[in-house]
């Protein structure tokens, strides 16, 4: 199987290729071709089992069918893991001139703010904190017709920034969401039920 059977697009098919990801892990099979179809997906995979490519490739063919204002937000806990999604979404979308934004704490959140109206981001990519502290800054207005949500270590960010994570969906009208953690807990099943997510398990 490869990741043209899986129904992404050639341009990606090719970028992935060039990074040497040749066939698609096990949550890449499970996780790629519900989320192209537009559902909401709960994937639950360890980090290394390649679950970054798992919600970003579908987000770039879905983002490139129709690329208008901010397409998707991508949520993690921490101020690294936003950089190195950030990292692989511009590497993978290079070629399309894709612009990534992230909007992570102990940054000057004024500059963060400005950045947002000025460059205007295909996807942003950020830490609960800020992108609250955002939203009142112009944000909102930016992610009002969002496409596609990512909460990616969904488990930790329902223990620790609940309040922030429903303030985003609170601004938020109906987008697609992906969930992604290694863990199943009980707050991250009742979330996921209520959002009538695809659960798909896979490791490396
Ligand atoms: P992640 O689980 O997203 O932290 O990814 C772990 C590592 O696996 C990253 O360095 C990816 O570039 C790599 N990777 C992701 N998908 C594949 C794949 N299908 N084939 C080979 N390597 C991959």
């Amino acid at each position: 199987l490869t990741f043209g059977d899986l129904g992404l697009a050639g341009w990606l098919v090719q970028a992935c290729d060039a990074l040497g990801l040749k066939r698609p892990s096990a949550i890449q099979r499970l996780a790629i071709p519900p989320a192209l179809a537009g559902s909401n997906v709960l994937g639950l995979a360890e980090t290394g089992s390649g679950k970054t490519a798992a919600f970003s490739l579908p987000i770039l063919h879905r983002l490139f069918e129709d690329p208008y204002g901010v397409f998707s937000l991508i949520l993690t806990p921490s101020r690294e893991l936003a950089a190195q999604i950030a990292k692989f979404l511009r590497i993978i979308g290079e070629a399309q001139k894709l612009r990534v934004q992230c909007v992570i704490g102990g940054e000057d959140v004024v500059r963060q703010s400005l950045e947002l109206t000025n460059q205007r981001p295909h996807i942003v990519v950020g830490t609960p904190g800020r992108l609250v502290e955002c939203l009142d800054s112009g944000l909102r207005e930016m992610i009002g017709n969002l496409r596609c949500l990512v909460l990616d270590e969904a488990d930790r960010l329902l223990e620790n920034a609940r309040d922030d994570v429903k303030a985003v969906f609170g601004a938020l009208k109906k987008p697609q969401v992906l969930l992604y953690s290694a863990t199943s807990t009980k707050p991250l099943e009742t979330f996921s039920g209520a959002l009538k997510c695809i659960k798909v398990e896979g490791s490396k």
